[in-house]
């Protein structure tokens, strides 16, 4: 069975294709969504998704999340005593949702097509794929998550070829997508985005809203991290209940003192304004790069969790003029649609007529030297060869001339990048091709770029006058050594001891109960010690109907205590 992936930066999903339709798979608690957390218990035993996240306010050590944002890079997280690579972290969950459509689908599973931002360059998509490989997966397609959320709202089905405008806000990003189907190929025409803008955001909103109502009740000094967690933790509950109502309280325990305050929506709205303002100019940039007008739109489709706050679907609505279609659950639709992707690799009927491409998420080109109107000379311009956003595989020629008499060699180097100096964007390599001696001008050479789906760019110059030509094929050193040791790093892997998946929801209630002590003083706390303490010794008998029905209790008092558990 090939499985379809969404490995988000806050939460995860894996859903299958089945009799023409996508499905979810639910996890060891029977939700949908999976947080994207890893964490080390007191016995060294591994918790993946909900029970690591509630454990992140009391274990911030002990705890990783948000690790998508650092894939791709040689950046290490620490959990407890040992270190790992975000490509390992992204692995333990991958293997998590692995290990859920197995139980839910009473067999193997062996493939998975895995979704990734539009924007993540070759680097980030190769850990991702590494990250399947260690969860013991074939990676069988990685798909832009804008493309598979288009999917899951049907752009395959439509009569009209318009395009649908994906509006993705999530934990720490947003993305705005251009998708496009035209004669049953599916591409992203333009993306744009702001990888500093989600949900965590509009959080600090709130925590700076409480500091400044709490200005000399809280210390100033303490800007330490467990309060920041703390406060973090207090606004995301205070945000989604801002989803549902007109006021929600905001409160905390620091310090052995209990903060409260109020927040309406209004309040909330006026701070976030600025974010809010934020999220335009990445929609009028994928709609210029694609040159697209509002009116040509097909569809405006909200995915991200962070798409539910009533704010942002109101700005939505002002900037396109018309509400946007909320037919999938914006938690759901990536996964989905990567679903819909892993029924298209079986050649499911359904589905035979589509396929898919991908578009180059950055620009390529060489560093130029130009003269000016005076007769001066400016090295290290950017030329500009693919385009962003070019659909790949992609082949593009361009001709440059020499700039002094006599010139012996032209040096190309080669950069990715948007900006108009070279310094500015990420050197790739370079090339010396020798070119007959001749006055400054006369002499051009051809180079050419050829950029495949898998992210390999072949630069061939040559120089017409005398037929020589060289090539230069860049891909990535560091990467070719992080390959060589999969196997190794993934039997690393699959020996840690991962916490019993039929004790997961164990897990969960007690790193629950365990934050909501912490969190509160008082008559509350004592209360919420003697839950835990009965729980502890009902765990203790072993009796599963007696287990069950006492988390079922427990949990039903902890909603009580703080409003329903998020998720
Ligand atoms: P990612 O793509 O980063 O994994 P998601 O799409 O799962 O993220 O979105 C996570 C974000 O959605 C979080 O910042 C969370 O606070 C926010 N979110 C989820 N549900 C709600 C809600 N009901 N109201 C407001 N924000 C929400
Ligand atoms: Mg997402």
């Amino acid at each position: 069975m090939i499985v379809g992936i969404d490995l988000g930066t806050t939460n995860s999903a894996v859903a299958y294709w089945d009799a023409g339709e996508a499905r979810l798979v639910p996890n060891s608690l029977g939700q949908l969504v999976t947080p994207s957390a890893v964490s080390i218990d007191d016995d060294g035993e591994l918790l993946v998704g909900l029970p690591a996240r509630e454990r992140q306010p009391t274990h911030p050590d002990r705890t990783a999340t948000a690790f998508k944002r650092y894939m791709g890079t040689s950046r290490k997280l620490k959990l407890g005593r040992k270190e790992y690579a975000p490509e390992d972290l992204s692995a333990l969950v991958l293997a998590s949702l692995k290990r859920d459509a197995e139980v839910h689908l009473g067999g193997p599973v062996t493939g998975a097509v895995i979704t990734v931002p539009a924007y993540f360059n070759d680097k980030q998509r190769r850990a991702t794929r590494r990250a399947g490989e260690l969860a013991g997966l074939k990676v069988e397609r990685l798909i832009n998550e804008p493309t598979a959320a288009a999917l899951a709202f049907g752009i395959h089905q439509r009569a009209v070829e318009e395009p649908f405008l994906v509006f993705d806000l999530g934990g720490g990003t947003f993305d705005v997508s251009l998708v496009e189907m035209f004669e049953g190929i599916i591409e992203v025409r333009a993306s744009a985005g702001d990888n500093r803008l989600g949900g965590e955001d509009f959080n600090r909103v709130l925590i700076d809203f409480a500091r400044e109502k709490l200005a000399g009740v809280l210390p100033e000094t303490h800007e330490g991290e467990a309060l920041y967690e703390v406060m973090r933790d207090a606004a995301e509950r205070a945000r989604r209940a801002l989803s549902e109502a007109d006021e929600a309280p905001y409160r905390f325990v620091w310090d052995g003192r209990e903060h409260r305050i109020a927040v309406t929506a209004d309040a909330f709205a006026e701070r976030a304004e600025p974010l809010i303002e934020r999220l335009r100019e990445p929609v009028l940039r994928s709609l210029r790069d694609g040159s697209t007008k509002v009116g040509e739109l097909s569809e405006i489709v909200l995915v991200g969790g962070a798409t539910r706050m009533p704010i942002v679907r109101k700005a939505v609505t002002r900037m396109f003029g018309r509400f946007p279609d909320t037919t999938v659950h914006p938690d759901h639709a990536v996964a989905l649609g990567a679903a819909v992707q892993a029924g298209l690799k079986r050649r499911d009927a359904d589905l035979d007529e589509v396929r898919l491409t991908d578009v180059c998420p950055f620009t390529l080109g060489v560093g130029i030297s130009e003269r000016d109107a005076r007769g001066g000379r400016r090295d290290g311009i950017f030329s500009p060869i693919i385009e962003r956003n070019t659909v790949i595989p992609a082949s593009r020629v361009q001709r440059y001339f020499t700039m002094i008499d006599n010139q012996e060699t032209i040096r190309l180097e080669v950069y990715q990048g948007e900006a108009r100096h070279v310094v500015d964007n990420v050197w790739l390599g370079q090339l010396d091709i020798p070119v007959p001696r001749k006055p400054a001008g006369e002499v051009g050479v051809d180079c050419r770029f050829t950029y495949d789906t898998s992210g390999l760019l072949e630069v061939d110059v040559s120089v017409p006058e005398t037929e020589i030509s060289q090539q230069l094929l860049i891909y990535d050193r560091d990467d070719a050594a992080l390959a060589a040791n999969l196997d190794a790093r993934r039997e690393a892997l699959a020996a840690l001891k991962v916490h019993p998946r039929d004790q997961a929801a164990n897990a969960a209630l007690l790193a629950r109960a365990n934050r909501c002590y912490e969190g509160y003083l008082g008559e509350t706390r004592d209360y919420v010690g003697s839950l835990l303490s009965h729980f502890e010794s009902v765990l203790a008998n072993q009796d599963p109907r007696e287990i069950e029905s006492a988390r079922t209790e427990i949990a039903r008092r902890l909603d009580e205590i703080e409003g329903e558990q998020f998720l």
